[in-house]
Order: C-alpha cells, then sequence, then structure tokens
C-alpha cells in the first residue's frame, strides 16, 4: 500500500471573521472564513450584511427564502 499519495487529513481550525472558532476537517490546519453557522444569515435568520446590497437578495432567491 502507497500511504503517502494522499495528503494528510486532519482536524483544522476555522476562524470566522464573526469571531467564533470551531474544528473541522482539512488538509489545512487552519482556515478562515467570513460566514459559519452562527453567523450566517441562513442559520441565524438575521439579515447581518444588509449593506452588501443584492448580495442577500440573491442569497435568499437562492435558497428560496422570502421576506417576512
Ligand atoms: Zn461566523
Amino acid at each position: 500500500m502507497k500511504e503517502k499519495i494522499h495528503p494528510i487529513y486532519h482536524k483544522a481550525l476555522v476562524s470566522c471573521a464573526c469571531g467564533a472558532t470551531f474544528e473541522s476537517g482539512s488538509v489545512k490546519k487552519q482556515l478562515r472564513v467570513e460566514l459559519c453557522s452562527k453567523c450566517h444569515p441562513f442559520f441565524t435568520g438575521k439579515q447581518k450584511f444588509a449593506e452588501s446590497g443584492g448580495r442577500v437578495d440573491r442569497f435568499k432567491k437562492k435558497y428560496g427564502l422570502t421576506e417576512q
């Protein structure tokens, strides 16, 4: 068996822009993300990034969310 063909897959520390950190499997040791399950509008239901204009609306349409 050739065991060193694949990159090492280990736990990575993911740092979100909102300050949350969590572990996830990755070939990288550290990851930076802008959205995570704690601050993502899809999970929180809040429109956190309203200032970014149409991005939120496009996101909602993409996922079938509607204004309430
Ligand atoms: Zn976050």
